[in-house]
């Protein structure tokens, strides 16, 4: 029962009661195939429905089910990340709750990781169910992130991959508080290599990503591999004193040939200078997004909070990189059933 396990099995949940029996009944049966020890965690990302309750009855009933507890909802990325901070397998898999990544996919996986590769990601050849704004969007965000990104981030792969020890132990060393997991495996190197796979329809339940969110997630993976926005100020203000120069003569000439009336009134000038605050303000915003980002590693704060964890040892909490805080004794009692993480909300008050 103790058995170091082969695979660790990482699955963020937020809100996902309706998902959690079926994903678990799914990984167990393709794991069990393998007849090599395994072990799922599932990271509760401060859900707020039945999860964090279903969570602890599958671990309590099957040792190989660990859970973590965030003391609040931070994020896929981040839940993602503790997931992986707390693997104890060979090979580390990733995998959404919602079963739009089939567990049966994870096979294929293994095998081209026996074969000798260090990351073998699953790369969507279609999406079943998606809205077309989230297709095009999708699409869109991974062409754009291909092109403007120094590190070969492959096209229509989401974060559903397998990584060998080697990889996750780098990765447990980065420890950037915005974080773009698929950027940072690619940027981490060894061997890797893709597989082919049908993403289904979710499951139960609606997508967790909201447009804030979306928005959120492109401006980290652009600002953690890609320094494009900041360089293009440079073109942009070649091009706008390159017409600045050409505009003079052409203004004068104009003026002198037709008279006053040419040039004359405010017009011009103001819708210049509406386009131009455009321009500076949109690179400012940019500019914006980084010093931000710097902001966030210059303050250092622990990357997640961990309220409760079941399942693991101690010397598996010990052994945590840095920039982590787990809390391992609080006064209020932890009781999922009795106090809903929402009503923090009603406790936090203005005076
Ligand atoms: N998720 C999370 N925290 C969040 C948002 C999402 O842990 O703040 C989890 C979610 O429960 C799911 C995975 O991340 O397991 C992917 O989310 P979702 O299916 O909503 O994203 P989509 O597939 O629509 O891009
Ligand atoms: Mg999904």
């Amino acid at each position: 029962m103790s058995e170091t396990p082969r695979y660790s099995i990482v699955a963020p949940i937020y809100n996902e009661e309706g998902n959690i029996d079926l994903l678990y009944a799914r990984i167990s049966e393709v794991m069990d195939s393998t007849n090599e020890p395994w072990e799922l965690i599932l990271v509760n990302d401060g859900s707020r429905d039945r999860s964090a309750e279903m969570m602890d009855v599958l671990a309590a009933n099957d040792p190989r089910v660990k859970t973590i507890h965030f003391a609040r909802n931070f994020g896929h990325q981040t839940a993602v990340t503790a997931g992986i901070d707390f693997t104890s397998g060979d090979a580390v898999v990733l995998i959404d709750a919602d079963l739009q990544d089939p567990p049966e996919v994870i096979l294929e996986l293994i095998e081209r990781w026996k074969a000798g590769y260090h990351v073998v990601y699953a790369v969507r050849k279609k999406r079943a169910g998606e809205s077309w704004f989230k297709r095009i969007t999708a699409k869109l965000f991974y062409r754009m992130i291909y092109r403007i990104t120094d590190v070969d981030i492959p096209v229509d792969t989401g974060d559903f991959r397998l990584m060998d020890r080697a990889v996750v132990d780098v990765l447990r060393a980065m420890r950037e508080h915005n974080r773009f997991i698929r950027g940072m495996t690619s940027w981490i190197g060894f061997k890797q290599t893709g597989v082919l796979y049908e993403r289904d329809k979710r499951h139960a339940g609606e997508t967790k990503y909201t447009l804030s969110k979306m928005v959120r997630f492109a401006m980290d993976a652009i600002t953690s591999f890609s320094y494009f926005p900041l360089q293009i100020m440079i073109y942009v203000s070649f091009t706008l004193g390159f017409l600045a120069v050409l505009a003079i003569p052409v203004v004068a000439i104009l003026r002198l040939a037709l008279g006053d009336g040419f040039f004359g009134g405010q017009a011009t000038t103001i819708v210049l200078l509406l386009l131009l605050s455009a321009f500076q303000l949109f690179f400012l915003f940019f500019l914006g997004q980084y010093v931000a980002r710097i902001y966030d590693e210059a303050r250092a704060r622990p990357l997640y909070v961990v309220a409760d964890t079941h399942g693991f040892t101690k010397s598996q909490r010990d052994e945590l990189p840095g920039g982590v805080v787990v809390v391992t004794h609080s006064a209020a009692k932890l009781n999922h059933d009795q106090v809903p993480a929402h009503e923090h909300e009603m406790e936090i008050q203005k005076e």
